[in-house]
């Protein structure tokens, strides 16, 4: 039986990414304020908020500072552009700090509202920095299967799960997507990680020649995927997928949409998997989502090509009326800075071996095949049978069982297929870890008995 407000709700508002035939029937949980790690609901019941929001709620809620930023800034000047000529201190500040940041030398940020945003921009500067520099063939870009960029139309086609493409005409051309690095689905029977790794860049390196070398541009990648399930790669595969790209001059591009920000315990998730990427794209912990604000690293190469484009053909049409609004830029900044004063960064790592410790101990629940995770992100697995890892059918709905009885529990969590997330705010304490975890394990316990229930297996 839905409340008013959740019918008003289905009656109205058309959900993103969600099963829209089910939904009507379940109703939505509707939050009303958040506290910290904590979410409340309209009747007032507490949630963990076990997923950061969307991977985004890196400070937590309530966090007055970045109220009053915001507020001071729209007193002063709530909208101002960067288009033809103008500019506007925060914008030029976040610029500054992002800069001195980054974990590869950088020359200018373009600021844009979000990850899809920001990978488009990726696609559009590829191809405009290779007409630029007279290789007008070579325009591929090489995402991966369960790779998650957006879902604008350029960087849908990059993600690489089948609901963004299917029946939207998607992928559009000139994409490609390599093998997912998923040790625990995708290895061979005994293939060891580095023997996955070293197979995946050998893979990488035909498809690349296959294409035709002069063709393809970037290889774009999560250091740890994030919305495709949370797929650690094996070890060294970075370092050895580099080694191809360099060999065939294809540049990296580093969607850094989730690990940027200490996600991984490093100011960049780029740091913690050796990755060197050529540029990247920020969004979610940058304004920790108190406000909508994403960017483009780019390096010197590129900003001096396109300089020399502009020379020849005037303005660089790309841009975006919200590109650097000094609200979100003011709120984004302090963010960072907040994140500088705190130690934020130290208080993840002081965390993340007792995170992973208790993420790492749900491997020996019975409904779990596979427990992985780096940083504070990480994610469980379903099976019907551990020893063979076979999953259960997508229509006995086990995965999105577990997250409603984790709600029951008051623990936000989101399925992924099979896997079951984790992303807590960065600011969780070890306490606050033990509770995700303790809720997350009694859901699975209710889960499993269920399943026993309905004969499942
Ligand atoms: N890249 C990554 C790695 C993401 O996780 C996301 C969002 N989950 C995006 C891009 C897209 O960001 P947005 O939803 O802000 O467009």
């Amino acid at each position: 039986m839905l409340t008013n407000l959740q019918a008003r709700d289905v009656a109205t508002v058309l959900h993103p990414y969600s099963n829209l035939a089910t939904l009507p029937r379940q109703g939505t949980l509707i939050l009303e304020r958040g506290d910290g790690v904590h979410v409340y609901d309209t009747d007032g019941k507490p949630y963990l908020e076990g997923m950061a929001g969307l991977w985004c709620t890196a400070l937590g809620h309530g966090r007055q500072e970045l109220v009053e930023v915001a507020a001071e800034q729209m007193s002063k000047l709530p909208f101002a552009h960067l288009f033809s000529g103008k500019s506007h201190d925060p914008a030029i500040a976040l610029a500054e700090k992002l800069k001195e940041l980054a974990p590869t030398p950088i020359s200018k940020v373009f600021f844009c509202n979000s990850g899809s945003e920001a990978n488009d921009t990726q696609m559009k500067l590829v191809w405009y920095v290779n007409n630029a520099l007279g290789r007008p063939q070579k325009k591929k870009i090489i995402s991966r299967i369960k790779a998650y960029h957006g879902v604008t139309i350029a960087s849908a086609s990059l993600t690489g799960l089948p609901n963004n493409h299917i029946d939207f005409d998607l992928p559009i051309a000139g994409v490609r997507h390599a093998a997912c690095p998923h040790h625990y689905r995708f290895a061979h029977p005994g293939e060891s990680e580095v023997d996955f790794a070293t197979r995946l860049a050998a893979e990488l390196d035909a498809q690349i020649e296959a294409e035709g070398p002069d063709t393809v541009a970037a290889f774009i990648a999560e250091p740890v995927m994030g919305a495709g399930g949370v797929i650690v790669p094996p070890e060294t595969y970075y370092p050895k997928i580099q080694e191809v790209l360099e060999k065939h001059d294809v540049m990296l591009i580093a969607d850094e949409v989730i690990c940027g920000f200490g996600r991984l315990g490093e100011w960049f998730g780029s740091t913690a998997m050796e990755m060197s990427p050529d540029t990247i794209s920020v969004a979610k912990a940058l304004s920790s989502a108190y406000l909508p604000i994403a960017g483009v690293m780019i390096p010197e190469w590129i900003d001096e090509a396109l300089i020399r484009q502009s020379e020849k053909i005037g303005v660089f049409g790309h841009g975006f009326t919200y590109s650097g609004h000094p609200v979100a830029a003011a709120v984004a900044l302090r963010t960072l800075e907040i994140y500088e004063r705190e130690n934020i960064i130290g208080h993840v790592r002081g965390l993340i071996p007792h995170f992973q410790a208790r993420l790492q101990a749900l491997a020996d629940h019975p409904l779990v095949g596979e427990a992985r995770g780096k940083g504070l992100v990480g994610a469980v697995e379903v099976v019907a049978d551990k020893a063979t890892k076979r999953a259960f059918g997508p229509k006995q709905g086990v995965a999105p069982k577990v997250v409603a009885l984790a709600e029951q529990e008051g623990l936000i969590v989101r399925a992924i297929g099979d896997a079951i997330a984790v992303c807590p705010p960065l600011v969780i304490t070890e306490a606050q870890v033990d509770e995700l975890f303790d809720k997350l394990a009694r859901a699975l316990d209710r889960a499993e008995a269920w399943a026993g229930e309905e004969k499942l297996r």
